[in-house]
């Protein structure tokens, strides 16, 4: 269960009234029951039930049980896609691992804003269910041209171009990386040759046939964590 407070041996946690009701009504534990916590900085926590009220929760942190995961230093920028496929898009980031998330709109983008709470519950219920001790994090859709303006050219920008480029299994190389996958119509000509052209861009091929832009982004992470993810 991830918890937003600090976790140590013998801290004591206050659960708010929708965890409270998932533990005790949900999952039905009860006082002196045990659980997994963290908080997305100090690795995973055993914990037990201290108090179980209708409306709060108190818990005893007691041991650590794992340490804080490392965390591939991957960056996954992407097209906010329509609702439900953004959903998947992110829970399957991070699963698979991604550090952080950069939604980027340009011109063919149908989705321009997103509900950045609701992405990071996603995130949040994401981790919970693979195990993960980080939160991936989530910035704030930004144009295109400005990612491009502020991005810093040490991470190496790998632009999933599916009008050509390496095969992915060959263009990654280890090192800080940020796959950059382009919306449903995909980038415009004049959108993609500004890509090409950043410093420390490569356009990275994920195969012959044309991706769903979720599809993409979950093939190009996989591929990067399978040929250089530590
Ligand atoms: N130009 C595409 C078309 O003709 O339908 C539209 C873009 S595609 C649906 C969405 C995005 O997924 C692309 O902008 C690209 O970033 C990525 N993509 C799709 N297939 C790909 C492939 N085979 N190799 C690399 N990237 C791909």
């Amino acid at each position: 269960l991830y918890v937003a407070a600090p976790l140590g041996a013998g801290a004591r946690v206050e659960l708010d009234a929708a965890q409270s009701n998932y533990l005790g009504n949900v999952m039905r534990l009860k006082e002196g029951d045990q659980l997994l916590l963290f908080d997305g900085m100090s690795g995973e926590w055993l914990a037990a039930i201290a108090e179980a009220g209708k409306k709060r929760m108190t818990l005893l942190v007691d041991e650590p049980t794992r340490p804080q995961e490392a965390v591939p230093d991957l960056w996954l920028a992407f097209a906010p896609v329509k609702k439900g496929r953004v959903d998947w898009l992110v829970e399957k980031a991070v699963e698979l691992g991604v550090a952080r998330l950069l939604p980027v709109v340009s011109q063919r983008t149908i989705v321009d804003k997103l509900n950045l709470d609701r992405m990071r519950a996603h995130i949040i219920e994401a981790a919970e269910q693979c195990g993960r001790t980080a939160l991936a994090d989530i910035d704030e859709a930004m144009k295109l041209d400005s990612f491009l303006k502020v991005r810093d050219p040490a991470r190496t920008l790998y632009f999933a171009d599916e009008t050509g480029g390496e095969a992915a299994s060959k263009a990654f190389k280890p090192g800080p990386a940020l796959v950059l996958v382009g919306p449903e119509g995909g980038f415009t000509p004049g959108e993609a040759a500004a890509i090409r052209s950043a410093p420390n861009a490569l356009p990275v091929s994920l195969g012959p046939r044309i991706l769903r832009a979720e599809t993409a982004a979950l093939a190009a992470v996989a591929a990067w964590m399978a040929a250089v993810g530590d």
